[in-house]
C-alpha cells in the first residue's frame, strides 16, 4: 500500500504543527512510521490521501457508533448551518437534547454541554470539589480522563504510549491532590481513603476502561466503589466519554445497575462534532454558576451545529431497539475468530471485550490494570499494527487503546478482518 501522499503531507505538517498533528496519539510515534492522512470517510471504511481505503475500528475514537457521514446526522448539521453557526445565546435545541439525554441514561436530572471530554471531565471534579468541600480526588493508574492537570498523573492513552506519565507544567500542588490506585483493586482504594479520612471528593474513573486497551470492572468492583463512596460521603464520577451511549442507552451506569454522582460524556453525544457533557442529579447539578457558586463557562458550549448533530444521532440510538444487541454480537463475532487464529498459531494472547470495545494484548497474563496491559509484547504489537494497515484494516495506533466496533460493519468486513489477523500473525 502506498503513502505517498500521506508522507508528503506529513513532512509539511510538521513544518507547522508540533509533530505534525494537533492530539499525540496520532501520531504513530508508538508503532513508528508516518501517520496516514484520511480525506474522507463513510460508513465503516475511512479513505486516505492515496486513495487506500480501510476498515475502520477507530471510529474517531469512539463517536462513531452509527457509523462515518450518517446521512441523518449530516443532514441536521446542513440544516443547521444555514441558520447560522453560533450565536452566544441559548437556544431550543440545547433544551431538546438535554431532555432525550436526561431521559435515556438513569440517576441524571441535569446536564451542561461544554466542548470536549477534557472540559466534562475537568469540570465536574471542579462541581465534586465545590460540591463536598474537600480538595483531593482518586483516580486510577492508565485512565485517562483528558488532559486537564489534575489528570495527568499516570494518566492513559498517549500519555502512556509515550512513557511520559508525568507531564511537565503540572504542577507539585496539583499533583498532590490527585492520589493513584490501581485499577480494580478495591482494598487500595480502601487504604488511600483510610489514609486521607475527610479529605477526598471524588473518585473518577473510567467504569469500563479504554485508555489502556480495553479492560473490564471485575469482581463487582463498581458496586464496591459506590458503597465506598456512600461510606465516606465522597462522590463517583463516571468518566463515560467513550462508554456513555455505547456500552448501552445509559451507558455503563445501565450496563452494570450501579449509580454515579456525576457522569461526564465526551464526543459521542455531538456526533462527531466537538462535545463533551457533564451531568448529576439536580440537587448537585445546582452548584453551577449561575443557580450556585461553582463557576464553569464557554462561548460555544451549546454549539448549535453540534447540539443538532448530537440530538440526531442520540435519537437513532434511543429508537433502534436492537442497536446494542447488534453491536455486541458483531464485537463477539470478531473477538471468536480472532482468538480461533491466535490459538491455532499458538501467539500468546489475552483479547477483551465489553460490548462494542475489545482489544487484543499480545500477552497472556489477564489484562486488569495498568500494570499488566504493560506486559503486552510492544514488537508484536507494531508488527501488527503495520501489517493490519496494509491489509486494509485500521486499528488504534498504539496496545493502549480499545477499538470500536461500529453498526456499520458488515460481517464481510468482520470475515475481511479476521483473515488479515490470520495473514499478518502467521508473520510475527
Ligand atoms: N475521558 C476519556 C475516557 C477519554 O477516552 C477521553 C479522550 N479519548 C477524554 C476523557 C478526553 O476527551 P477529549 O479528547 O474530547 O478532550
Amino acid at each position: 500500500m502506498l503513502h505517498q501522499r500521506s508522507s508528503a503531507l506529513f513532512a509539511e505538517a510538521e513544518t507547522v504543527i508540533p509533530g505534525g498533528v494537533n492530539s499525540p496519539v496520532r501520531a504513530f510515534k508508538a508503532v513508528g512510521g508516518t501517520p496516514v492522512f484520511i480525506k474522507k470517510a463513510k460508513g465503516a471504511y475511512l479513505i486516505d490521501e492515496d486513495n487506500n481505503q480501510y476498515i475502520d475500528y477507530i471510529n474517531s475514537w469512539g463517536p462513531m457508533i452509527l457509523g462515518h457521514a450518517y446521512k441523518p446526522v449530516v443532514d441536521a448539521i446542513i440544516e443547521k448551518t444555514k441558520l447560522g453557526t453560533s450565536f452566544g445565546t441559548p437556544t431550543e435545541i440545547e433544551t431538546k437534547i438535554a431532555q432525550l439525554a436526561v431521559s435515556m441514561v438513569p440517576n441524571i436530572d441535569k446536564i451542561r454541554f461544554v466542548n470536549s471530554g477534557t472540559e466534562a471531565c475537568m469540570s465536574a471534579v471542579r462541581l465534586a470539589r465545590g460540591y463536598t468541600g474537600k480538595d483531593k480526588i482518586i483516580k486510577f493508574a492508565g485512565c485517562y480522563h483528558g488532559h486537564s492537570d489534575s489528570f495527568l498523573i499516570q494518566a492513559g492513552s498517549g500519555a502512556v504510549t509515550f512513557g511520559s506519565p508525568n507531564s511537565p507544567g503540572v504542577t507539585k500542588g496539583t499533583a498532590q491532590d490527585t492520589l493513584l490506585a490501581r485499577y480494580n483493586d478495591i482494598s487500595n482504594v480502601q487504604d488511600l481513603i483510610e489514609a486521607n479520612k475527610g479529605e477526598i471528593a471524588c473518585i473518577i474513573l473510567e467504569p469500563v476502561a479504554g485508555n489502556m486497551g480495553c479492560i473490564p470492572p471485575k469482581d463487582d468492583f463498581l458496586q464496591k466503589l459506590r458503597i465506598l463512596c456512600d461510606a465516606n460521603d465522597i462522590l463517583l464520577v463516571f468518566d463515560e466519554v467513550m462508554t456513555g451511549f455505547r456500552l448501552a442507552k445509559g451507558g455503563a451506569q445501565e450496563l452494570y445497575g450501579v449509580e454515579a454522582d456525576l457522569v461526564c460524556f465526551g464526543k459521542v453525544i455531538g456526533g462527531g462534532l466537538p462535545v463533551g457533557a457533564f451531568a448529576g442529579r439536580a440537587e448537585i447539578m445546582n452548584h453551577l454558576a449561575p443557580l450556585g457558586p461553582v463557576y464553569q463557562a464557554g462561548t460555544l458550549s451549546g454549539n448549535p451545529l453540534a447540539m443538532a448533530a448530537g440530538l440526531a444521532m442520540l435519537t437513532e440510538l434511543n429508537e433502534d431497539k436492537d442497536i446494542y444487541k447488534r453491536l455486541a454480537e458483531k464485537t463477539a463475532y470478531l473477538h471468536k475468530g480472532m482468538s480461533e487464529v491466535l490459538e491455532k498459531l499458538k501467539i500468546e494472547h489475552t483479547i477483551n471485550r465489553v460490548g462494542s470495545m475489545i482489544s487484543v494484548h499480545f500477552s497472556e497474563t489477564a489484562v486488569k490494570d495498568i500494570e499488566t496491559a504493560a506486559t503486552g509484547n510492544n514488537d508484536s504489537f507494531k508488527a501488527f499494527f503495520h501489517g493490519m494497515l496494509d491489509e486494509g484494516v485500521y486499528i488504534a495506533p498504539s496496545a493502549f487503546e480499545t477499538w470500536f466496533i461500529s453498526d456499520a460493519l458488515s460481517y464481510e468486513d468482520l470475515d475481511k478482518t479476521i483473515a488479515a489477523c490470520y495473514k499478518v500473525c502467521s508473520l510475527l
